[in-house]
């Protein structure tokens, strides 16, 4: 199990030059927006525990980030799919699409999309990010969980997700909207009362990846 920090360490207006500086007023002002609520809620027993809202919108960021990290690993020359699954703040699995283990050196020439032999291309072959997320749970089950994936999740996925118990979606891309597969998620999604929703603070994951340099001096 991963445990993420809380602790966000802004970068400061002269540390990267000067066209850092607008990309980081969202974080900022989300920052200042983070002290002004701790300040109203400064008490003799508690004057550093952020809301629980305000708490869910940092982890959203962060475990969004998480599931973007994990799609750059794909080996998908053309879509790169990540998925972080999340059971009350921390993280229990995560995953992107892949071969299945120990296939990889077999299919590595096999990511092409189009093909008239379907055998020649990715499709029935590919592990997506769902279920290697799910497969590679840290916990017992993933009931109640939350998945934070970086495209909406396909038919095939969202039957995995209803069945294993995670009972909502955060998605950042939604590119195939107009598929009927995607219709089909949807449908399947809504039918099963598991919740879907956009993935909208883009710019504070841009500003959170921004932000990490490790090996500054
Ligand atoms: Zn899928």
């Amino acid at each position: 199990m991963v445990r993420l920090q809380h602790n966000m360490p802004p970068k400061t207006r002269g540390q990267h030059g000067n066209e850092e500086s607008s990309r980081n007023i969202n974080y900022i002002r989300s920052k200042k927006l983070r002290c002004v609520m701790a300040s109203k809620r400064k008490s003799k027993d508690d004057i550093s525990v952020p809301s629980l809202t305000h708490r869910q919108y940092e982890d959203d960021v962060y475990f969004m980030s998480v599931a973007l990290m994990f799609a750059k690993k794909s080996p998908d020359p053309s879509t790169k799919v990540g998925a972080c699954i999340v059971n009350e703040g921390k993280i229990v699995g995560v995953g992107f699409n892949m071969m299945p283990n120990g296939c990889e050196e077999a299919f590595i020439k096999l990511w092409k999309r189009d093909d008239e032999d379907r055998l020649k291309t990715k499709y029935p072959y590919v592990c997506h990010a769902e279920l290697n997320a799910i497969m590679n749970k840290t916990s017992v089950d993933v009931k109640g969980c939350t998945i934070y994936v970086t495209l909406f999740p396909c038919n095939e996925c969202a039957k995995l997700i209803i069945q294993s118990g995670i009972r909502k979606v955060l998605y950042l891309s939604n590119k195939y909207a107009d598929t009927e597969d995607n219709e089909a998620s949807v449908e399947l999604l809504n039918r099963a009362g598991v919740t879907h929703r956009p993935f909208t603070l883009k710019q504070e994951v841009r500003d959170l990846l921004d932000s990490i340099n490790p090996f500054a001096e």
